[in-house]
């Protein structure tokens, strides 16, 4: 089978994921005027640097690569050993537990299985990193699923940590089909298809409470109802990520200036995000600005990986 397309979809999601993920991160560093510099679309200075998100994104986009599919031995191998290389990219209390254990020899079932007591993370980092899957396996919504459960389940073995990777993994996929589509008709596929797909819970709720909403409201209505990721959990990230991604489908530059200007776990919603929008827009709908900003990412050859040993 040629997956050449199917990789180049995955790899255009992880510029835009990226290029979010660095752009939300660079304003925590900006205290004063923060919200006034927000609203006059004050680009920040470069560089901006990427953090956990896409770290974890470029470990997906890896293991695609190399074996077609998630392999979730092979993922939390690759997780572990970018997080080992490099701790220091803004990863949570919980993931340094989990992805230590995991490079310490635990096996990720048990490594992921064993925090909050026993009942596993519901946070957003399976979410934030599982766009350029959904790229990947566009063409076949119930492997983008399928898929998207298997690349959380390494370290999210809560439900809702699972079903916020399943929904934004959905609402990539849709991005890149209905390309061909007015962006609001695009962006009503998409969150149909969205609420259809995810698993029932608090984040389904979060996403219901978004449709509801429509996007004519403006964004501090949405955080009001939705949360902005400040709990770094999927049911207060995912929801207005996703709105943020159907009020601006067409748009890449504005979808991040409105998603950051909700603040909360601003990488993270902007990463999201800009993973979902750049499926629609393509490489050339990506502001060479940012793109140039953005601290380049590492050689996507995955030399340095185990997973490239025979
Ligand atoms: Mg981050």
């Amino acid at each position: 089978m040629d997956d050449s397309a199917s990789l180049t979809r995955a790899e255009i999601s992880l510029e835009g994921l990226s290029i979010g993920d660095a752009f939300g991160q660079r304003f925590f560093s900006i205290q004063p005027n923060l919200e006034s510099l927000i609203r006059n679309h004050a680009v920040p200075a470069a560089p901006w640097n990427w953090t956990d998100d896409t770290a974890m994104a470029l470990s997906v986009v890896e293991v695609l690569r190399r074996r077609r599919g998630i392999d979730q031995d092979a993922l939390a191998r690759c997780f572990a050993e970018r997080y080992a290389a490099e701790p220091a990219r803004g990863y949570g209390a919980t993931a340094h537990q989990i992805l230590r254990d995991i490079g310490l020899g635990v096996p990720w079932r048990q490594a992921a299985g064993s925090v909050f007591e026993g009942s596993g993370s519901m946070g957003n980092g399976a979410a934030m990193r599982v766009a350029p899957l959904g790229g990947y396996f566009a063409d076949d919504l119930e492997e983008v699923v399928r898929q998207a459960i298997l690349s959380a389940q390494p370290t999210h073995a809560h439900p809702e940590g699972q079903a916020g990777a399943v929904a934004v993994a959905v609402a990539a996929a849709m991005a890149w089909r209905m390309r061909g589509s007015p962006p609001e008709l695009a962006a009503r596929a998409m969150m149909e298809e969205v609420r259809k797909r995810t698993p029932a819970g608090e984040t389904l709720a979060g996403l219901e409470r978004a449709v509801t909403l429509g996007t004519g409201c403006d964004p501090g209505t949405a955080v009001a109802a939705l949360g902005n990721g400040s709990r770094v959990i999927s049911s207060d990230t995912v929801p207005f990520a996703l709105w943020c991604a159907a009020r601006h489908l067409g748009d890449f530059e504005e979808a991040l200036w409105v998603t950051v200007s909700g603040l909360g776990d601003r990488d993270t919603t902007c990463a999201i995000v800009g993973g979902i929008i750049a499926l629609r827009v393509g490489r050339e709908g990506l502001p060479v600005k940012f793109l140039r900003a953005r601290e380049t990412l590492e050689p996507a050859s995955g030399s340095r990986s185990s997973m490239t040993r025979p």
